[in-house]
């Protein structure tokens, strides 16, 4: 089978996967060419270059992946993107994501189905639906938020915002900062929840948020946004702690417009319905 030309354990056939931990060939990072994601397509483009590997044979059946922080950081995509395109090549049965200390991405075929790349697109569409659903819930949390918040939670909100803003002022460290910010942006949002008190509207919060890793990878993924984003954080956390409700729904309405934006400048495709009048903020309106 094995040429030789990648290290391990060649002449022992792992079969689909499930060979001892010994006989598993673990790909070295150096010897399987990921370049960085350069196209505005970020998550397709992951998948599209791990599914060529395996169509190339340079990865085959029982092959272990490099580490997702391996491929996050050769693609020059987070670890979120590439965690999504191994959920997606695991779903065609390309790979098989093991868990656990001696888990990984091994590979359990040597075919790719072409449906992958439609799975991708799928995967994608789901994002914009996700998008429509924080419209209909995220201002109203928001104005929750300001009315129960207490000042530990406005306290904590910032510390937030401040820690973001730390890494975003690193910019030489943005491939390893991208993924903390991203994760601190979850917590932010997931903060303004707890702020309601309502157990609830933190969970709702938390699996809308769980759907978004795609898009947040793209909001994050052009420095040049962070300023803006970090910005809006500003100015959110600021209307709530004024208890202002007509500016905490403008905020929260340029804050989601900024991600929809992101989302249709990255990913090159339009949301799959517009947003309508009665979900956009109207300043005055209390
Ligand atoms: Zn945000």
């Amino acid at each position: 089978m094995g040429t030789g030309r990648l290290t391990g354990g060649y002449g022992k056939t792992p079969g689909h996967g499930l060979g001892e931990e010994t006989h598993i060939r673990r790909v070295a990072a150096a010897l399987v060419d990921f370049t960085p994601v350069r196209t505005r397509r970020t998550f397709e483009e992951a998948v599209a270059q791990i599914a060529e590997q395996i169509a190339a044979g340079a990865l085959r059946p029982g092959d272990q992946l490099p580490p997702e922080r391996t491929l996050a950081k050769q693609m020059e995509i987070s670890r979120p993107t590439v965690r999504e395109a191994l959920r997606v090549l695991a779903e065609a049965g390309v790979v098989e994501v093991r868990p656990g200390a001696a888990g990984g991405a091994f590979v359990t075929s040597e075919f790719v189905p072409r449906e992958v790349l439609r799975r991708a697109a799928v995967r994608l569409e789901e994002v914009s639906g996700v998008l429509e659903a924080r419209r209909l819930l995220e201002p109203r949390v928001a104005q929750l938020a300001a009315l129960h918040g207490s000042e530990a939670d406005f306290a904590a909100l910032q510390a937030t915002i401040d820690r973001q803003r730390e890494i975003a002022g690193a910019p030489e460290r943005f491939v390893d900062g991208e993924d903390r910010y991203m994760t601190l942006d979850v917590q932010f949002h997931l903060q303004i929840a707890r702020a309601t008190g309502n157990a609830t509207v933190v969970e709702l919060m938390r699996s809308l948020l769980g759907r978004l890793e795609i898009a947040r990878d793209m909001a994050a993924h052009v420095p040049a946004s962070i300023e803006r984003s970090l910005a809006i954080h500003q100015e959110t956390l600021d209307a709530i702690r004024a208890g202002d409700m007509a500016r905490v729904e403008t905020a929260m309405d340029v804050h989601l417009a900024q991600l929809e934006g992101t989302w249709e400048k990255e990913s090159g495709r339009p949301l799959v319905r517009e947003v309508p009048d009665f979900l956009r903020s109207r300043p005055g309106r209390k």
